[in-house]
């Protein structure tokens, strides 16, 4: 349940009603909003059957119940759009944010090279695998640290945001050094030890949709990282798995509108793994831009023929720039503000 707060509540009155809920057997979140201050009493409510408790507190206007299966992740709980801003990135609220970069960092050439291209063509931050979760163990599995080191260097040349991908708890604190967002994989959306550890970090997470994940299970496997603390968090549609063969995955783009329907957290969408063809890819980010997606992820390489991962569904820098005008056309339209 939330218990919301009235506007001249002070400091003492919020103080107190933490210690109330903590009280009952609950955890609460502080959620300070521009107009207003909500605590969320996350946990068992059957402990809590004595809300009345709650709602005669000082300063409290009323006690809600979450009905949503997601407390923290819910529009219920907080209806301000969620704003996440790492260096050059910023997402949601009304900013589109673009990530761009290879699948796969391969070496210093590749990543700088790719990450000025993107930059020029518009992008707000870089990605790049050093941690890459393949379907085979015998496909290329990354570089690991000196991939990391590699996307500083492409960073400390561009001034991009990096965001990469980390598979295992026991790796977060290293990906940390170096990453600006932590990419959690669609492989390991429901990988609740490593959602609880990146919920523990002080970095963004981009949270990959699982492909046989329902929307549902996304929001609550984002609810782990939130709930072990971390409050910036943003989904990713990827694709899921369909019978159709015709694409990599199936790209569900009313994903994006149904989601901000009931969540605050910026949704982001990826039209590279989500169609699996190169061709295809700029039409679903035009078309992920008008359903009003608050930002997209696309790979893009210098030579895609010679990619060692997704080159496939790599785009090149002058396909890339191409995209970025043609959605930049999109944005305008829909008067969302778009990487500068
Ligand atoms: C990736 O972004 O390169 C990746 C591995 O994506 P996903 O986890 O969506 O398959
Ligand atoms: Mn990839």
């Amino acid at each position: 349940m939330i218990v919301v707060m009235r506007r001249d509540a002070t400091q003492e009155d919020v103080q107190h009603m933490i210690k109330q809920v903590e009280s009952l057997g609950l955890k609460p979140h502080v959620l300070r909003g521009t107009e207003r201050t909500v605590i969320a009493a996350i946990g068992d409510e059957r402990a809590a059957a004595s809300v009345g408790v709650l709602e005669s507190g000082p300063g409290v206007d009323e006690v809600l119940p979450v009905l949503a299966p997601y407390k923290l992740a819910s529009l219920e709980t907080r209806s301000e759009p969620t704003v996440i801003r790492a260096r050059s990135l910023t997402i949601g609220g009304g900013h589109l944010g673009v990530i761009a970069g290879p699948c796969s960092v391969e070496n210093e050439e590749q990543i700088v090279a790719t990450a000025i291209a993107v930059k020029q063509a518009g992008a707000t931050a870089l990605r790049g695998g050093a941690f890459k979760p393949r379907t085979s163990p015998y496909s290329f599995q990354g570089l690991k640290e000196k991939g990391l080191q590699m996307l500083a260097t492409a960073r400390a040349e561009t001034g991009l945001a990096v965001v990469t991908e980390v598979v295992a708890p026991d790796d977060v604190a290293m990906v940390v050094e170096y990453a600006d967002v932590l990419q959690i994989g669609a492989r390991n959306m429901q990988n609740y030890r490593l959602l609880e550890e990146v919920g523990r970090s002080s970095r963004p997470v981009l949270l990959k949709r699982g492909p046989s994940a329902t929307v549902d299970e996304l929001l609550l496997a984002a609810e782990y990282i939130l709930d072990a603390g971390n409050q910036e968090v943003m989904l990713c549609e990827r694709g899921i798995r369909t019978y159709e063969t015709h694409t990599r995955f199936t790209l569900p783009l009313a994903t994006v509108p149904y989601l901000q329907s009931k969540t605050h957290l910026p949704v982001v969408v990826d039209p590279s793994h989500g169609t699996g063809h190169t061709p295809l890819v700029p039409a679903m980010a035009r078309a992920a831009v008008a359903a009003g997606a608050d930002g997209l992820m696309v790979e893009v390489h210098p030579n895609p023929e010679k990619a060692l991962s997704d080159g496939y569904q790599s785009l090149t820098p002058g396909q890339f720039a191409q995209m970025m005008a043609e959605c930049r056309k999109v944005a305008d339209a829909m008067g969302v503000q778009f990487a500068s």
